[in-house]
Protein backbone atom coordinates (compact mmCIF):
# COMPACT_ATOMS: atom_id res chain seq x y z
CA UNK A 1 0.00 0.00 0.00
CA UNK A 2 1.15 3.50 -1.05
CA UNK A 3 0.94 6.66 1.20
CA UNK A 4 0.86 9.36 -1.57
CA UNK A 5 0.38 12.49 1.65
CA UNK A 6 3.70 11.91 3.02
CA UNK A 7 7.39 11.08 2.55
CA UNK A 8 9.02 8.17 3.60
CA UNK A 9 11.38 8.98 5.59
CA UNK A 10 11.91 5.68 7.19
CA UNK A 11 12.28 2.04 6.21
CA UNK A 12 12.05 -1.33 8.22
CA UNK A 13 14.98 -3.45 8.53
CA UNK A 14 15.69 -7.05 9.65
CA UNK A 15 17.95 -6.38 12.81
CA UNK A 16 20.23 -9.32 12.02
CA UNK A 17 22.85 -7.67 11.02
CA UNK A 18 23.69 -10.83 8.83
CA UNK A 19 20.50 -10.33 6.78
CA UNK A 20 19.78 -6.99 6.66
CA UNK A 21 16.53 -7.50 4.03
CA UNK A 22 14.99 -4.18 4.01
CA UNK A 23 11.13 -3.79 4.04
CA UNK A 24 8.41 -0.77 3.01
CA UNK A 25 6.91 1.31 5.63
CA UNK A 26 3.61 0.41 4.88
CA UNK A 27 2.70 -3.14 5.67
CA UNK A 28 2.05 -5.00 8.78
CA UNK A 29 5.06 -6.96 7.95
CA UNK A 30 6.80 -7.28 11.57
CA UNK A 31 9.10 -10.31 10.86
CA UNK A 32 12.02 -11.22 8.66
CA UNK A 33 11.80 -13.62 6.61
CA UNK A 34 14.84 -15.07 8.10
CA UNK A 35 13.01 -15.04 11.91
CA UNK A 36 14.38 -11.92 13.16
CA UNK A 37 12.24 -8.95 13.80
CA UNK A 38 12.39 -5.75 12.16
CA UNK A 39 13.49 -2.08 13.17
CA UNK A 40 12.56 1.44 12.31
CA UNK A 41 15.97 2.96 10.46
CA UNK A 42 15.74 6.53 9.42
CA UNK A 43 17.15 8.00 6.72
CA UNK A 44 17.94 10.99 8.33
CA UNK A 45 20.43 12.17 11.51
CA UNK A 46 17.89 14.85 13.79
CA UNK A 47 20.20 17.93 14.59
CA UNK A 48 20.96 18.06 18.16
CA UNK A 49 19.55 21.60 17.83
CA UNK A 50 16.12 20.12 18.19
CA UNK A 51 16.75 20.29 21.83
CA UNK A 52 16.00 23.42 21.93
CA UNK A 53 13.09 23.14 20.00
CA UNK A 54 12.35 20.25 22.25
CA UNK A 55 12.24 22.63 25.54
CA UNK A 56 10.43 25.50 23.74
CA UNK A 57 7.52 23.10 23.29
CA UNK A 58 7.07 22.31 26.94
CA UNK A 59 5.30 25.76 26.82
CA UNK A 60 2.78 24.03 24.88
CA UNK A 61 -0.22 26.35 24.21
CA UNK A 62 -3.22 24.62 23.58
CA UNK A 63 -0.75 22.13 21.18
CA UNK A 64 -1.33 18.51 22.45
CA UNK A 65 1.53 17.36 20.09
CA UNK A 66 3.30 19.23 22.36
CA UNK A 67 1.93 18.63 25.32
CA UNK A 68 2.34 14.52 25.07
CA UNK A 69 5.41 13.35 26.55
CA UNK A 70 5.90 11.22 23.32
CA UNK A 71 4.91 13.28 20.95
CA UNK A 72 6.46 15.84 22.08
CA UNK A 73 9.96 14.56 20.76
CA UNK A 74 7.87 13.26 17.25
CA UNK A 75 11.03 14.74 15.24
CA UNK A 76 12.78 11.93 16.54
CA UNK A 77 10.74 9.09 15.70
CA UNK A 78 8.77 10.78 12.21
CA UNK A 79 8.81 7.55 10.39
CA UNK A 80 5.41 9.12 8.67
CA UNK A 81 7.86 11.97 7.01
CA UNK A 82 5.23 14.72 8.11
CA UNK A 83 6.31 18.46 8.63
CA UNK A 84 6.58 18.02 12.54
CA UNK A 85 5.71 21.65 13.05
CA UNK A 86 2.49 22.12 10.95
CA UNK A 87 -0.68 21.34 13.59
CA UNK A 88 -2.44 20.12 10.93
CA UNK A 89 -0.52 17.36 9.75
CA UNK A 90 0.20 16.45 13.13
CA UNK A 91 -3.57 16.31 13.55
CA UNK A 92 -4.12 14.13 10.65
CA UNK A 93 -1.82 11.43 11.23
CA UNK A 94 -0.22 11.32 14.66
CA UNK A 95 -2.52 9.25 17.38
CA UNK A 96 -3.15 10.52 20.83
CA UNK A 97 -4.98 10.60 23.80
CA UNK A 98 -5.41 13.86 23.15
CA UNK A 99 -1.87 14.79 24.21
CA UNK A 100 -1.76 12.22 27.80
CA UNK A 101 1.08 9.85 26.51
CA UNK A 102 3.71 10.27 28.50
CA UNK A 103 2.85 13.60 29.70
CA UNK A 104 3.47 12.51 33.75
CA UNK A 105 6.61 10.88 33.10
CA UNK A 106 9.83 12.39 34.12
CA UNK A 107 12.52 11.29 36.60
CA UNK A 108 11.65 11.83 40.40
CA UNK A 109 13.59 11.90 43.43
CA UNK A 110 12.36 9.56 45.80
CA UNK A 111 14.38 9.46 49.14
CA UNK A 112 12.68 6.72 51.09
CA UNK A 113 13.59 4.40 47.89
CA UNK A 114 17.20 5.94 47.93
CA UNK A 115 17.43 4.87 51.41
CA UNK A 116 16.27 1.22 50.61
CA UNK A 117 18.76 0.92 47.76
CA UNK A 118 21.70 2.60 49.53
CA UNK A 119 21.69 5.36 47.00
CA UNK A 120 22.46 9.09 48.12
CA UNK A 121 19.10 10.83 47.82
CA UNK A 122 20.51 12.92 44.63
CA UNK A 123 21.32 10.01 42.97
CA UNK A 124 18.50 7.84 42.60
CA UNK A 125 15.51 8.83 40.06
CA UNK A 126 12.81 6.44 39.74
CA UNK A 127 10.33 7.69 36.15
CA UNK A 128 6.51 6.12 37.51
CA UNK A 129 5.23 5.35 33.75
CA UNK A 130 2.36 3.92 35.34
CA UNK A 131 1.16 7.74 35.45
CA UNK A 132 0.07 7.25 31.91
CA UNK A 133 -3.47 7.08 30.85
CA UNK A 134 -4.00 3.01 30.95
CA UNK A 135 -1.64 3.00 33.95
CA UNK A 136 1.62 1.29 32.05
CA UNK A 137 4.60 2.55 29.79
CA UNK A 138 2.75 0.76 27.19
CA UNK A 139 0.90 4.01 25.89
CA UNK A 140 4.25 5.40 24.90
CA UNK A 141 4.71 2.42 22.38
CA UNK A 142 0.93 2.30 21.53
CA UNK A 143 0.95 6.17 20.12
CA UNK A 144 2.85 5.09 17.85
CA UNK A 145 2.00 1.73 17.23
CA UNK A 146 -2.05 2.47 16.32
CA UNK A 147 -0.19 5.56 14.56
CA UNK A 148 1.43 3.30 12.21
CA UNK A 149 -2.33 1.15 12.18
CA UNK A 150 -3.70 4.42 11.16
CA UNK A 151 -1.86 4.98 8.21
CA UNK A 152 -2.82 1.21 7.10
CA UNK A 153 -6.75 1.99 7.79
CA UNK A 154 -6.31 -0.96 10.31
CA UNK A 155 -9.88 -1.71 11.52
CA UNK A 156 -9.01 -4.15 14.18
CA UNK A 157 -6.07 -4.76 16.80
CA UNK A 158 -4.58 -7.66 18.03
CA UNK A 159 -2.46 -8.40 21.20
CA UNK A 160 -1.84 -11.00 23.59
CA UNK A 161 -1.34 -9.84 27.53
CA UNK A 162 -0.06 -9.81 30.69
CA UNK A 163 -2.89 -6.96 31.44
CA UNK A 164 -0.71 -3.85 30.40
CA UNK A 165 -0.97 -4.17 26.54
CA UNK A 166 -4.49 -5.20 26.44
CA UNK A 167 -5.55 -2.08 28.59
CA UNK A 168 -3.32 0.26 26.59
CA UNK A 169 -4.21 -1.04 23.18
CA UNK A 170 -7.97 -1.56 23.90
CA UNK A 171 -7.95 2.36 25.65
CA UNK A 172 -6.39 3.47 22.06
CA UNK A 173 -8.56 1.23 19.94
CA UNK A 174 -11.53 2.51 21.86
CA UNK A 175 -10.41 6.39 20.89
CA UNK A 176 -10.00 5.18 16.94
CA UNK A 177 -12.80 3.66 16.85
CA UNK A 178 -11.17 0.13 15.88
CA UNK A 179 -12.43 -3.24 17.14
CA UNK A 180 -9.10 -4.79 19.52
CA UNK A 181 -9.23 -8.81 20.64
CA UNK A 182 -6.89 -9.54 23.42
CA UNK A 183 -5.36 -12.86 24.26
CA UNK A 184 -5.52 -13.23 28.03
CA UNK A 185 -4.00 -16.14 29.89
CA UNK A 186 -6.64 -17.29 32.08
CA UNK A 187 -6.24 -16.65 35.90
CA UNK A 188 -2.73 -14.96 35.17
CA UNK A 189 -3.49 -11.41 34.63
CA UNK A 190 -3.87 -8.53 37.66
CA UNK A 191 -8.14 -8.22 37.77
CA UNK A 192 -7.97 -4.41 37.30
CA UNK A 193 -6.60 -5.02 34.04
CA UNK A 194 -8.91 -7.26 32.80
CA UNK A 195 -11.29 -4.91 33.99
CA UNK A 196 -9.83 -2.52 32.16
CA UNK A 197 -9.84 -4.22 28.88
CA UNK A 198 -13.77 -4.88 28.96
CA UNK A 199 -14.29 -1.78 30.20
CA UNK A 200 -13.07 0.33 27.01
CA UNK A 201 -14.86 -2.69 24.43
CA UNK A 202 -12.35 -4.90 24.14
CA UNK A 203 -13.06 -8.50 22.76
CA UNK A 204 -11.22 -10.75 25.54
CA UNK A 205 -10.31 -14.18 24.69
CA UNK A 206 -8.86 -16.70 27.66
CA UNK A 207 -6.12 -19.29 26.83
CA UNK A 208 -5.25 -21.81 29.14
CA UNK A 209 -1.92 -21.60 29.78
CA UNK A 210 0.80 -19.01 29.75
CA UNK A 211 1.34 -15.59 28.82
CA UNK A 212 4.02 -17.25 26.32
CA UNK A 213 0.62 -19.35 25.01
CA UNK A 214 -1.25 -16.51 24.14
CA UNK A 215 1.32 -14.67 22.46
CA UNK A 216 1.87 -17.54 19.83
CA UNK A 217 -2.02 -17.85 19.52
CA UNK A 218 -2.47 -14.20 18.94
CA UNK A 219 0.15 -13.85 16.39
CA UNK A 220 -1.40 -16.87 14.60
CA UNK A 221 -4.99 -15.83 14.86
CA UNK A 222 -3.46 -12.27 13.17
CA UNK A 223 -2.05 -14.56 10.00
CA UNK A 224 -4.42 -16.28 9.35
CA UNK A 225 -7.53 -14.24 9.99
CA UNK A 226 -6.15 -10.74 9.31
CA UNK A 227 -5.78 -7.85 12.10
CA UNK A 228 -2.86 -5.86 13.32
CA UNK A 229 -0.44 -7.05 16.43
CA UNK A 230 0.53 -4.36 18.42
CA UNK A 231 1.97 -6.47 21.15
CA UNK A 232 6.43 -6.12 21.29
CA UNK A 233 6.73 -7.74 18.05
CA UNK A 234 5.64 -4.74 16.25
CA UNK A 235 8.77 -2.18 15.77
CA UNK A 236 6.50 0.62 16.21
CA UNK A 237 5.59 0.02 19.73
CA UNK A 238 9.41 0.03 20.26
CA UNK A 239 9.72 3.50 18.38
CA UNK A 240 7.44 5.35 21.18
CA UNK A 241 8.98 3.41 24.24
CA UNK A 242 12.40 5.16 22.61
CA UNK A 243 10.77 8.44 24.56
CA UNK A 244 10.88 6.72 28.13
CA UNK A 245 14.77 7.23 27.36
CA UNK A 246 14.23 11.15 26.20
CA UNK A 247 12.08 12.55 28.94
CA UNK A 248 15.15 10.58 31.52
CA UNK A 249 17.66 12.81 28.98
CA UNK A 250 15.51 15.82 28.79
CA UNK A 251 15.14 16.23 32.27
CA UNK A 252 19.48 15.63 33.16
CA UNK A 253 19.86 18.47 30.51
CA UNK A 254 20.97 15.24 28.00
CA UNK A 255 23.64 14.38 30.24
CA UNK A 256 23.61 10.69 30.39
CA UNK A 257 22.85 8.98 33.89
CA UNK A 258 25.07 6.21 34.67
CA UNK A 259 22.60 3.38 35.08
CA UNK A 260 19.12 3.26 33.53
CA UNK A 261 17.47 -0.04 34.74
CA UNK A 262 14.07 -1.64 33.85
CA UNK A 263 11.88 -4.64 34.69
CA UNK A 264 12.43 -7.32 32.34
CA UNK A 265 9.42 -9.34 30.89
CA UNK A 266 9.06 -9.56 26.67
CA UNK A 267 12.00 -7.39 26.52
CA UNK A 268 10.90 -4.68 24.78
CA UNK A 269 11.34 -1.98 26.58
CA UNK A 270 14.94 -2.89 27.18
CA UNK A 271 15.00 -3.05 23.31
CA UNK A 272 13.50 0.19 22.66
CA UNK A 273 16.01 1.68 25.69
CA UNK A 274 18.98 0.10 23.68
CA UNK A 275 17.76 1.49 20.61
CA UNK A 276 17.13 5.00 21.81
CA UNK A 277 20.48 5.11 23.34
CA UNK A 278 22.20 3.53 19.77
CA UNK A 279 20.57 6.20 17.93
CA UNK A 280 21.52 9.18 20.26
CA UNK A 281 25.44 8.05 20.14
CA UNK A 282 25.61 7.65 16.74
CA UNK A 283 23.33 10.82 15.61
CA UNK A 284 26.33 12.77 17.95
CA UNK A 285 23.49 13.90 20.70
CA UNK A 286 25.69 12.06 23.81
CA UNK A 287 29.09 10.69 24.39
CA UNK A 288 28.83 8.69 27.61
CA UNK A 289 26.85 5.38 27.29
CA UNK A 290 24.56 4.60 30.52
CA UNK A 291 24.31 1.08 31.18
CA UNK A 292 21.66 -0.85 31.22
CA UNK A 293 20.22 -2.91 34.22
CA UNK A 294 17.42 -5.43 33.30
CA UNK A 295 15.80 -7.19 36.73
CA UNK A 296 14.05 -10.77 35.99
CA UNK A 297 11.88 -12.38 38.33
CA UNK A 298 13.60 -15.08 39.94
CA UNK A 299 10.40 -16.83 38.42
CA UNK A 300 10.68 -15.85 34.98
CA UNK A 301 13.98 -15.48 34.78
CA UNK A 302 15.18 -16.51 30.97
CA UNK A 303 17.26 -13.80 30.33
CA UNK A 304 19.18 -13.80 33.74
CA UNK A 305 19.61 -17.50 33.26
CA UNK A 306 21.01 -17.24 29.75
CA UNK A 307 22.96 -14.23 29.94
CA UNK A 308 24.73 -15.41 32.68
CA UNK A 309 25.94 -18.86 31.29
CA UNK A 310 23.64 -20.94 33.99
CA UNK A 311 22.09 -22.73 31.34
CA UNK A 312 24.76 -25.35 29.95
CA UNK A 313 27.33 -22.81 31.06
CA UNK A 314 27.39 -20.89 28.10
CA UNK A 315 26.89 -16.94 28.03
CA UNK A 316 24.39 -15.79 25.80
CA UNK A 317 25.44 -12.62 24.19
CA UNK A 318 25.23 -10.80 21.29
CA UNK A 319 28.02 -11.78 19.82
CA UNK A 320 29.01 -8.89 17.20
CA UNK A 321 25.53 -9.60 15.55
CA UNK A 322 25.76 -13.83 15.98
CA UNK A 323 23.76 -14.64 19.01
CA UNK A 324 23.54 -18.44 20.08
CA UNK A 325 20.10 -18.47 18.76
CA UNK A 326 20.47 -22.48 18.94
CA UNK A 327 21.43 -22.15 22.66
CA UNK A 328 17.59 -20.29 23.42
CA UNK A 329 16.12 -23.07 21.31
CA UNK A 330 17.55 -25.92 23.53
CA UNK A 331 16.81 -23.48 26.28
CA UNK A 332 12.95 -23.33 25.99
CA UNK A 333 12.98 -26.82 24.74
CA UNK A 334 14.39 -28.36 27.89
CA UNK A 335 11.59 -25.65 29.66
CA UNK A 336 9.02 -27.34 27.74
CA UNK A 337 10.32 -31.03 28.17
CA UNK A 338 10.45 -30.63 32.01
CA UNK A 339 6.95 -28.50 32.24
CA UNK A 340 8.69 -25.63 33.82
CA UNK A 341 6.18 -22.80 33.08
CA UNK A 342 7.23 -19.61 34.85
CA UNK A 343 5.09 -18.43 38.05
CA UNK A 344 5.77 -14.91 40.04
CA UNK A 345 3.49 -12.55 41.60
CA UNK A 346 4.56 -9.91 38.81
CA UNK A 347 2.06 -11.43 36.97
CA UNK A 348 3.58 -8.18 34.36
CA UNK A 349 6.32 -9.83 33.70
CA UNK A 350 5.57 -13.47 34.16
CA UNK A 351 7.11 -14.18 30.78
CA UNK A 352 9.15 -17.53 29.94
CA UNK A 353 9.89 -16.37 26.05
CA UNK A 354 10.90 -13.69 25.52
CA UNK A 355 9.92 -11.60 22.30
CA UNK A 356 12.43 -9.63 21.91
CA UNK A 357 15.15 -11.19 23.39
CA UNK A 358 17.86 -10.96 20.58
CA UNK A 359 17.35 -7.24 20.67
CA UNK A 360 17.81 -7.01 24.02
CA UNK A 361 20.93 -8.57 23.85
CA UNK A 362 22.06 -6.28 21.26
CA UNK A 363 21.05 -3.04 23.95
CA UNK A 364 23.31 -5.15 26.45
CA UNK A 365 26.46 -5.28 24.19
CA UNK A 366 26.00 -1.63 23.67
CA UNK A 367 25.63 -0.53 26.78
CA UNK A 368 27.90 -3.13 28.93
CA UNK A 369 24.65 -4.29 30.71
CA UNK A 370 23.77 -6.32 33.27
CA UNK A 371 20.65 -8.95 34.27
CA UNK A 372 20.11 -9.64 37.42
CA UNK A 373 16.93 -11.36 39.16
CA UNK A 374 15.15 -10.60 42.31
CA UNK A 375 12.55 -12.48 44.26
CA UNK A 376 8.92 -11.79 44.90
CA UNK A 377 9.33 -10.31 48.29
CA UNK A 378 11.67 -8.36 46.90
CA UNK A 379 9.52 -6.74 44.61
CA UNK A 380 7.31 -6.59 47.04
CA UNK A 381 9.25 -4.45 49.18
CA UNK A 382 10.69 -2.40 46.54
CA UNK A 383 6.90 -1.88 45.62
CA UNK A 384 6.16 -0.49 48.98
CA UNK A 385 9.05 1.63 49.64
CA UNK A 386 8.26 3.15 46.50
CA UNK A 387 4.72 3.62 47.87
CA UNK A 388 6.04 5.40 51.00
CA UNK A 389 7.62 8.07 49.18
CA UNK A 390 3.91 8.62 47.67
CA UNK A 391 4.09 7.00 44.41
CA UNK A 392 2.30 4.16 43.16
CA UNK A 393 3.63 1.58 41.00
CA UNK A 394 2.56 -2.68 40.64
CA UNK A 395 5.09 -5.45 42.11
CA UNK A 396 6.61 -6.08 38.76
CA UNK A 397 7.93 -2.25 38.77
CA UNK A 398 9.31 -3.26 42.41
CA UNK A 399 11.93 -5.16 40.83
CA UNK A 400 13.48 -1.79 39.84
CA UNK A 401 14.52 -0.69 43.39
CA UNK A 402 15.18 -4.35 43.98
CA UNK A 403 17.17 -4.44 42.15
CA UNK A 404 19.02 -1.78 42.19
CA UNK A 405 19.57 -2.44 46.04
CA UNK A 406 21.16 -5.92 45.16
CA UNK A 407 23.82 -4.35 42.51
CA UNK A 408 24.57 -1.98 45.41
CA UNK A 409 25.66 -4.41 48.01
CA UNK A 410 27.31 -6.30 45.26
CA UNK A 411 29.12 -2.97 45.21
CA UNK A 412 28.38 -3.13 41.01
CA UNK A 413 26.33 -0.16 41.52
CA UNK A 414 28.01 3.07 43.14
CA UNK A 415 26.58 5.00 46.12
CA UNK A 416 26.66 7.94 44.20
CA UNK A 417 26.08 6.79 40.58
CA UNK A 418 23.32 8.47 38.40
CA UNK A 419 20.67 5.77 38.71
CA UNK A 420 17.13 6.01 36.99
CA UNK A 421 14.43 3.28 37.61
CA UNK A 422 11.83 2.78 35.56
CA UNK A 423 8.53 2.19 36.87
CA UNK A 424 6.77 0.54 34.33
CA UNK A 425 3.21 0.53 35.73
CA UNK A 426 0.76 1.58 38.26
CA UNK A 427 -0.69 -0.65 41.18
CA UNK A 428 -3.80 -2.88 39.47
CA UNK A 429 -4.30 -5.69 42.28
CA UNK A 430 -4.51 -3.37 45.48
CA UNK A 431 -4.93 -6.66 47.57
CA UNK A 432 -1.07 -7.30 46.86
CA UNK A 433 -0.68 -4.10 49.23
CA UNK A 434 -3.27 -5.30 51.94
CA UNK A 435 -1.43 -9.28 52.01
CA UNK A 436 1.93 -7.33 52.52
CA UNK A 437 0.93 -4.96 55.29
CA UNK A 438 -0.98 -7.94 57.15
CA UNK A 439 2.27 -9.99 57.61
CA UNK A 440 4.18 -8.14 60.07
CA UNK A 441 7.42 -9.93 59.36
CA UNK A 442 8.02 -7.98 55.41
CA UNK A 443 10.44 -5.11 55.82
CA UNK A 444 8.22 -2.02 55.30
CA UNK A 445 4.56 -4.02 56.76
CA UNK A 446 1.79 -1.53 58.76
CA UNK A 447 -0.35 -4.38 59.86
CA UNK A 448 -3.99 -2.59 60.43
CA UNK A 449 -5.02 -2.27 64.09
CA UNK A 450 -8.12 -2.67 65.72
CA UNK A 451 -10.01 -0.43 68.06
ZN1 LIG B 1 16.37 -11.10 8.08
Amino acid sequence: MSILLVRQSAIKKCANVLCGLEYDLYNDVYQCSCGWLLDIVYKNRPPSSLITRFFERRNHGSNIYNESGVWLFRDLINFVGIDTEDFESCASILVSLDGAEGRLSKPYKMTKAAEYADMNHDSLFLQPEGYNPSGSFKDNGMATALTHAKLLKVKRLVCASTGNTSASAAMYAANEDMECDVYVPKGEIAPGKLGQAFQFGAQVMQVTGTFDDALSISLRKCREDGGYTVNSVNPFRLEGQKTIVYRVMEYLDWNPPDWIVYPGGALGNCSSCGKSLIELYEWGWIKKIPRLLIVNSSGANTLYELANGLFEEIKLSWNGGRPDTELIKRYYSYKDGKGIVPKTTATAIQIGKPANILKALRALDFTRGIVTQVTDKEMSDGMTVVGLNGFDCEMASGSVPAGIRKLRNEETIKKDDVVVGILTGRQKDPTLSVQYHNDASNMYARPPRTE
